[in-house]
């Protein structure tokens, strides 16, 4: 008997579509919000472009300028 496919962090179903599940705290799942992004067509490219500029940024912090003596 196949099992439907819960979410690792709130324990709830992930399908059959996507869905935005919540924790019994109230908060929205980051799991699931993070799986719903990734079903989503970009209608908000401004918002992701924001979401992945503060990603790079962070990761490149202090190595994109060699700084000479
Ligand atoms: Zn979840």
């Amino acid at each position: 008997m196949p099992r439907d496919p819960v979410c690792i962090a709130c324990g709830q179903p992930t399908g059959p579509g996507p869905r935005l599940n919540r924790l019994p705290d109230g908060h929205t799942c980051p799991s699931c919000r993070d799986r719903l992004l990734e079903t989503l067509p970009p209608v908000l490219p401004s918002s992701i472009s924001e979401l992945s500029f503060e990603e790079w940024a962070e990761e490149d912090e202090g190595d994109d300028y060699p700084r000479s003596a």
